[in-house]
């Protein structure tokens, strides 16, 4: 099918980056796929992380877990946002284990009498999910219908390793869990880290990391962590687009909505096929596409289906031709990191939100 955007999923990079992540944490690796593996496609890259060997698959969903077995995932799935009342039958027929955060869950699924495998989760300090003003009664509780094979928690700040609270929670992880232990339940997958964590704290890895954005290639913090390449990671999607028009303006023209920005000289525009209904950032400036070896900056609003670039006077682009929105930056392209920066967010937003209009094609990156 003919398309005019396109994200192309470099899986040998994906399967690389695992290699990577394995050996730097010397442990069991989940397979962090949630929100459609970050923008890279759910089941795809469920089922290459499977391949390329992570031991577990996490998600967030309960659907996105029933998806992944359905297509034929073995290895264990963990999903952790399954609020009471959620179908914890199903996820239980589909072998998937589930996140028990609140005391109202376990009752739940230990009323199913199926000895269900849970992971019991702990709020260490980030006030987010968790078990915190709980957690007492959760250690008188019942727990002889249900499998515990878990027990994590999650870092606020592990992007910023040298911050106590980081120090604070692994103490509290450790505590939390010696008073499990205590009253009998002794959880054998003991899990903290997300990618930060891994990269740069060993002494919270345990039994199994959970890998988010490094295993497709991003760094968790260019300020703090540096990019991709210092990381030794490799950026596997790539973002094009069509250029839906080519035109020459005069200088002094304003473009776009609002006349946000005004042409300084002749130039020639190009229209990019993409706009924030696609995950462009409506108020990105400073990032824009790379064609012939050329940066051309975002000029003007980006639109809801397009965005338009200044290629300038002298390109050689024509309507029609192809451009790189981001890729990993090794010719000079534009990254997920400077789109991040562009608009005041992170690389994670940058390819969790391109749009279901933006076709995924499983495929070596182009130039
Ligand atoms: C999203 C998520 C991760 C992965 O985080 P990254 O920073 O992308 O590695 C790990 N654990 C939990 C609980 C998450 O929600």
């Amino acid at each position: 099918m003919e398309h005019r955007a396109e994200a192309r999923i470099d899986v040998a990079s994906i399967t690389a980056n695992i290699s990577t992540l394995k050996s730097i944490s010397g442990v069991d690796l989940l397979a962090v796929v949630k929100a459609d593996a970050y923008g890279h496609g759910l089941i795809e890259v469920g089922l290459a992380a499977e391949k390329a060997g992570a031991d577990w698959l996490g998600v967030a969903l309960l659907e996105e877990a029933i998806a992944l077995r359905t297509h034929g995932v073995r290895i264990p799935i963990l999903a952790w946002l399954l609020p009471p009342g959620s179908d914890f039958r199903a996820a239980h027929s589909h072998d998937i284990d589930v996140a028990v955060s609140c005391l109202a869950t376990l009752e739940e699924i230990s009323a199913l009498k199926v000895n269900a495998r849970i992971h019991i989760e702990v709020d260490t300090g980030m006030n987010r999910g968790g078990f915190l003003n709980e957690w007492p009664e959760l250690l008188k509780a019942d727990f002889s219908f249900v499998d515990v094979v878990g027990f994590f928690s999650h870092f606020a700040r592990a992007d910023e390793p040298e911050q106590s609270q980081n120090d604070h929670q692994l103490n509290r992880f450790n505590e939390m869990l010696a008073q499990l232990v205590s009253v009998g339940v002794n959880p054998p997958v003991k899990h903290l880290s997300n990618s930060a964590a891994t990269l740069k704290n060993h002494t919270a890895a345990f039994d199994l990391v959970r890998t988010g954005i490094a295993m497709y290639g991003l760094s968790p913090d260019v300020k703090n962590l540096g990019d991709s390449a210092s990381l030794g990671l490799l950026p596997a999607m790539q973002l094009r687009a069509k250029l839906h028009l080519v035109k020459h303006v005069l200088a002094g023209s304003p473009v776009g909505y609002g006349a946000s920005a005004i042409t300084a000289f002749d130039t020639q525009l190009g229209v990019v096929a993409m706009g924030y209904a696609d995950g462009i950032p409506r108020v990105a400036q400073g990032a824009g596409v790379f064609f012939d070896n050329k940066r051309a900056p975002i000029i003007g609003r980006v639109s809801m289906d397009q965005f338009v670039v200044d290629l300038g006077p002298d390109s050689t682009a024509k309507s029609g031709d192809w451009v790189v929105i981001f890729g990993d930056g090794r010719h000079g392209e534009y990254t997920a990191d400077d789109w991040g920066a562009s608009s005041a967010s992170i690389n994670y937003e940058i390819v969790t939100r391109i749009g279901p209009r933006v076709s995924r094609i499983y495929a070596p990156h182009v130039y």
